[in-house]
């Protein structure tokens, strides 16, 4: 069993260590056949994007797909903002990206008031218990997201103390065609919650969130996880085949 892309790579662009083309000669290296360059979006306060970075990434991997022998894609890694489901790239922006991975950073930059009395405090700040009703309004707010936007994978769900329910959220992705990442760092999943998602017929995706270029297309987590829950495989949209990515494949 072999993944054939990895859509979660960060670069110098925000907090990781190498630059495009050292991410993308890794992913050669490893015989990946896709990978996606996908920083934080724009509201991350420490290390989010600039606007006008996106050009000059998507200029970037225009000259290196010159180069290599491999599909580069554009992504971005974005904030949910809010309970109904608000993420940090406009409808208009999500149209200059190849993937759009959507994730809880403790520090997005709320865009108003409402937003962060109800969903940046008490999911920032640890004094705020994560209880039953909290963790029922964070699903919310990711069930609104995925119907709302065109998101291609949901990542690191329930890290950073933003804890939701991945079962309720999987039935949702199921409908939608979202993919639900095993992180290469953070799998927050109980026994339980994998196999509830298992039997929802969602579909998982590997990634690495790799912030230096030689961690790029790691997997193992993944592979553990794949094995010990005995995950169908053709329910890993990466796993010994290219994955249907919404806005990837509308472009392409
Ligand atoms: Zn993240
Ligand atoms: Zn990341």
């Amino acid at each position: 069993m072999i993944i054939y892309g990895d859509y979660h790579t960060h670069t110098v662009f925000t907090h990781g260590k190498g630059t495009i083309e050292d991410n993308v000669k890794w992913a050669v290296k490893k015989g990946l056949k896709q990978i996606a360059i996908c920083e934080h979006s724009f509201s991350h306060m420490a290390y989010g994007i600039k606007r006008k970075d996106v050009p000059v990434m998507r200029a970037e991997i225009e000259r290196l797909k010159k180069i290599y022998d491999i599909d580069i894609l554009l992504g971005i890694e974005s904030n949910i903002m809010s309970i109904d489901g608000k993420i940090d790239v406009t409808k208009e922006e999500q149209d200059m990206f190849d993937v759009i991975v959507v994730g809880y950073h403790k520090s997005f930059k709320p865009s108003s008031l409402k937003d962060f009395f109800t969903f940046f405090l008490p999911n920032t700040f640890k004094i705020f218990k994560q209880s039953k009703k909290r963790v029922q309004k964070n699903t919310m707010a990711y069930i609104n997201a995925i119907k709302n936007n065109k998101i291609d994978i949901l990542a690191h769900l329930s890290a950073e103390g933003c804890t939701v329910d991945p079962v309720e959220i999987a039935k949702v992705a199921k409908e939608y065609n979202t993919y639900i990442e095993l992180n290469g760092k953070r799998i927050k999943f109980s026994d339980q919650q994998i196999k509830d998602m298992i039997k929802t017929g969602v579909k998982f995706i590997i990634n690495s969130d790799a912030h230096s270029p030689e961690r790029v297309g790691e997997n193992n987590r993944a592979f553990n996880i794949i094995e010990k829950y005995k995950i169908p495989h053709e329910q890993v949209a990466n796993l010994d085949k290219i994955p249907v990515l919404k806005n990837f494949n509308n472009k392409n």
